[in-house]
């Protein structure tokens, strides 16, 4: 398998696990199994008027995507403006499709009548769909303030899931699993200020890298400690991680025993930790996707988190055929994706019409 196929498997089963666990998000298990049956979730079952309908969590992982399309094309050409800065125009845009005008996203410094670029205009992207309350806070403090959040300029003292649930696409960003990991991190950090918040996100992003690199799992996980541990603050991401790998030797997952990892995947060391137990206790990316959606927990997450990580295992071709179809937005999630690999390939797109579609903003 290529690594454009892992990078591609990455992103849309990320989107499928998403859409898997949409409906289920905020139930209990002993209810998903009344409602679902015995076996809980085993297809996609009609969430936001129909199947296979994305959430945030896909949501702003295109937006995170095309954010580091766009300071990365700017930097080739020569730009000085930091990729944070285009990373939070990413998420503005994001939140101006969930029911807010551009004046109040866009920032005090960007004057702009019209958010811009192709991503944008994607009219089903325009709905909210259980949006996470501390992203919404954060990105319009910043259209209030034009003030970033970062690892020393602290916005709040959130953990949630919700940084970790956009990152996987900073695996493609270059140089060292250490880069990796701090662009991860930088994302998340946007909006989550608790170490725990951010890390998480970079230990995910170092994760899908090693895998689209054709690294095993365990390997992966073993790198993304070694970054942790050159972090402060990292002792609770780093212990997550272990009770999930521990995990992961005692055979298949079950909803009973994800329940003992801390957490219900609602913060970001535990949805960490839950979609990777769930991917090293499978082999295949059927069952991993259906674990990770079944259990108590903020299931829409941890399924977007371990088909991240197992789509990058397993590949675009290991998806439920009727899953795809189904998949809301399904062909812009694989142009954006195809773009990415192109901005972040040997020979980056030079036309014009590649500047309109990624601006330099
Ligand atoms: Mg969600």
């Amino acid at each position: 398998m290529s690594r454009d196929d892992r990078f591609l498997g990455s992103i849309l089963a990320g989107a499928v696990g998403d859409a898997l666990g949409a409906a289920d998000e905020f139930e209990p298990i002993h209810i998903i199994r009344e409602l679902r049956g015995p076996a809980g979730i085993t297809d996609l079952v009609p969430a936001f008027g129909g199947l296979g309908k994305i959430t945030d969590d896909t949501q702003m992982t295109l937006f995170t995507l095309e954010g580091l399309i766009r300071g990365h094309a700017h930097l080739r050409r020569g730009g000085q403006t930091g990729l944070e800065h285009f990373v939070q125009s990413a998420y503005q845009r994001w939140l101006h499709t969930q029911d807010y005008s551009w004046e109040d996203c866009r920032g005090p410094q960007n004057t702009s009548l019209e958010p811009d670029g192709w991503l944008i205009t994607h009219r089903e992207l325009f709905s909210r769909r259980a949006p996470g309350k501390t992203c919404l806070t954060a990105l319009m403090s910043y259209g209030n303030n034009g003030q970033m959040g970062s690892f020393t300029h602290r916005l709040n003292t959130s953990k949630g899931c919700g940084g970790v649930m956009r990152t996987a696409p900073a695996a493609l960003w270059p140089g060292d699993p250490g880069t990796v990991f701090g662009v991860g991190a930088m994302a998340a950090a946007l909006s989550h200020s608790h170490p725990s918040g951010y890390l998480s996100a970079g230990a995910l992003s170092v994760i899908v890298r090693h895998l689209i690199d054709g690294g095993t799992l365990p390997d992966a996980v073993d790198e993304a400690f070694r970054q942790l541990a050159r972090w402060q603050h990292h002792e609770e991401t780093t212990a997550a991680l272990r009770v999930g790998v521990r995990l992961a030797e005692q055979g298949p997952p079950t909803p009973e025993k994800i329940a003992t990892i801390d957490g219900g995947g609602w913060i970001g060391e535990s949805a960490l930790a839950i979609a990777v137990y769930v991917a090293l206790a499978t082999d295949n990316l059927d069952e991993a996707l259906l674990a990770a959606v079944n259990h108590s927990g903020d299931s829409d997450s941890t399924g977007a988190i371990c088909g991240n990580i197992a789509g990058a295992m397993y590949g675009p071709g290991a998806l439920r055929p009727s899953w795809l179809e189904h998949l809301e937005l399904r062909n812009t999630i694989e142009e954006l994706a195809a773009d990415a690999l192109a901005e972040f390939g040997p020979e980056p797109p030079a036309h014009s019409l590649w500047e309109r579609k990624y601006p330099n903003s």
